[in-house]
């Protein structure tokens, strides 16, 4: 469960912060896919890891420090082969309380007292995914001629066509 209510993270000026540690599954899936590519949002539907931290809030300010180890499915820019990328996060941040009930950034949270950190765990994960992903550095790619792997098995096409 990625969401906490105010009154359940302890208040870290008279006690010990929560320790997180979570599997990560389909709960970042299921957060509101606003920020996603359909691609983007299959593939972290099959995203595993851990989530490991501590939460506390100090009045009704939230800070998070959470690291996140991931596996997550990719599919290769060159080669449309697909592999399993494996990386490791860690951010900490503060979630601030808004009166108003709809939180304009990520790091709001609103009167219903629910802090919501399956976005913003979503988009720290995107953020350390790569652009152009590649199932290995000198990935050769598909034969333009033949759509042969090239990885896989020599066609005989030239490389540089
Ligand atoms: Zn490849
Ligand atoms: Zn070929």
């Amino acid at each position: 469960m990625l969401r906490y209510h105010i009154d359940s993270i302890p208040d870290t000026r008279v006690t010990a912060p929560l320790e997180v540690d979570l599997s990560l599954s389909g709960e970042v899936a299921s957060a509101p896919a606003v920020f996603l590519e359909k691609e983007t949002r299959e593939e972290f539907s099959r995203i595993d890891g851990r989530i490991t931290g501590e939460i506390g809030r100090d009045g009704t300010d939230v800070h998070v420090d959470l690291s996140v180890s991931y596996e997550i499915p990719l599919t290769c820019v060159r080669c449309l082969s697909e592999f399993v990328r494996t990386g490791e996060t860690a951010e900490r941040t503060m979630f601030f309380h808004q009166k108003d009930s709809d939180p304009e950034s990520l790091e709001r949270y609103g009167s219903d007292g629910w802090v919501d950190l399956g976005p913003w765990l979503r988009e720290l994960i995107l953020t350390d995914l790569p652009f152009y992903p590649l199932c290995r550095e000198d990935c050769r790619g598909l034969c333009p001629v033949c759509g042969q792997d090239r990885n896989q098995k020599e066609c005989g096409h030239p490389e540089d066509l």
